[in-house]
């Protein structure tokens, strides 16, 4: 049967058709642009550091929640040598001997030795004895003698440790300090964490050590401001930008101790037994891992920087190093995205 609407009928209802369209449009933007925009920031101490998390997309308060509980969990169980419940604390109250650990710590260990053996010793996981010896940073900070110094060099090496059937052992008196890696290792369990989140990016900063992941809200490459090393924390020397990645600096302002006029810094060289002099002021590295990023920030700082370059090379990072004459040294691979910001700097070309 065919019906017939008056003219006032067939306008009403094009009118709430209308309506109810304009309606489901304004919902479906404001969802979508609400998701680009929802941002949830936190920031909180963990691993003995400030950590930062900056979440875009859904439920970033449950995802900032699960990462902190992360942290927590892998300070704990895995990385501490001060808790002697982590897998590093019980390495070493085991020297000499072997105990399981997690498939998580072998897997650190395994890529710590490979940048020692790289770095020819520059960097060194079983420099625990040495950095407890110094404490620099710590309530026993104090500048040891040398017959102290030889004595904790004698423990250090990291062809000690041995790694088989799921036990780590590392040798008597030698002792385990992941203080070099253990930022950036959080770096990469977080990258893990995200993966499975809802979220479109993320930055987020644990200490020294930065992953930037995701989609930047915008678009366009993340930005990394790099730290002047003799200014405050908020002072810049120039910055750098990346579509993502994982990027860490060790610097001599850092941590340090003040005796008879003479500093001493956190960053020590296992050739000498004392605070790396490599020229260097800070070393900022961008690399395919935290872990890696954190362990060859330390390396270069004890190398310096030609030495650093064939290490950079063997594991595809690129660094900016800045010296003691303030000169700015910026690897290849950056180069162009590198702006100095600072006019008490100069960038330096490789010699
Ligand atoms: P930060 O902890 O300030 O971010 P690093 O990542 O460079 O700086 O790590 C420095 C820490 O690593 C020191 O506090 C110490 O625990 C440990 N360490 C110092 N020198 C070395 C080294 N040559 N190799 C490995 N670990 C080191
Ligand atoms: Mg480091």
């Amino acid at each position: 049967m065919h019906r017939t609407y008056s003219k006032k009928t067939l306008w009403r209802a094009l009118l709430l058709g209308a309506l109810a369209v304009a309606l489901l449009l304004l919902i479906g933007l404001d969802f979508w642009s609400g998701q680009r925009e929802a941002s949830f920031e936190k920031s909180s101490l963990a691993m003995g550091t400030v950590v930062t998390a900056q979440l875009y997309g859904p439920d970033g308060e449950e995802a900032a929640g699960a990462i902190f509980d992360a942290l927590q969990a892998l300070e704990q169980e895995r990385l501490s040598w001060r808790l002697s419940s982590s897998d590093i604390a019980r390495i070493n109250a085991a020297a000499g001997g072997s105990v399981p650990v997690a498939p998580q710590t072998i897997g650190y260990l395994q890529q710590a030795a490979a940048v020692s053996q790289k770095s020819g010793g520059a960097f060194d996981c079983t420099l625990g004895a040495l950095t407890q010896l110094w404490d620099i940073g710590g309530e026993n900070a104090r500048v040891p003698s040398q017959a102290e110094i030889d004595a904790a060099l004698q423990t250090v090496g990291y062809q000690s440790v041995s790694l088989q059937g799921g036990q780590a052992a590392v040798a008597k008196g030698q002792a385990l300090d992941l203080g070099a890696i253990g930022k950036g290792i959080a770096c990469d369990e977080i990258a893990a964490m995200l993966e499975q989140s809802r979220l479109s990016g993320a930055v987020i900063s644990v200490g020294g050590s930065i992953l930037l992941w995701g989609q930047r809200p915008g678009g366009g490459d993340w930005k990394i401001g790099v730290r002047d090393p003799r200014g405050e924390a908020s002072e810049q020397l120039g910055s750098f930008s990346l579509p993502g990645g994982y990027v860490s600096t060790s610097g001599n302002y850092e941590r340090t101790l003040t005796v008879n006029g003479q500093t001493y810094h956190h960053i020590l060289d296992p050739k000498t037994g004392y605070p790396a002099d490599s020229g260097l002021i800070s070393v900022t590295v961008m690399a395919p891992t935290g872990l890696l990023s954190d362990a060859l920030s330390t390396a270069c700082f004890v190398l310096g920087y030609q030495d650093s370059l064939p290490l950079l090379k063997e594991f595809h990072a690129e660094a900016i190093f800045v010296t003691q004459e303030r000169a700015v040294f910026v690897t290849e691979g950056l180069r162009q995205s590198f702006t100095l910001t600072n006019g008490d700097y100069h960038l330096a070309s490789a010699g």
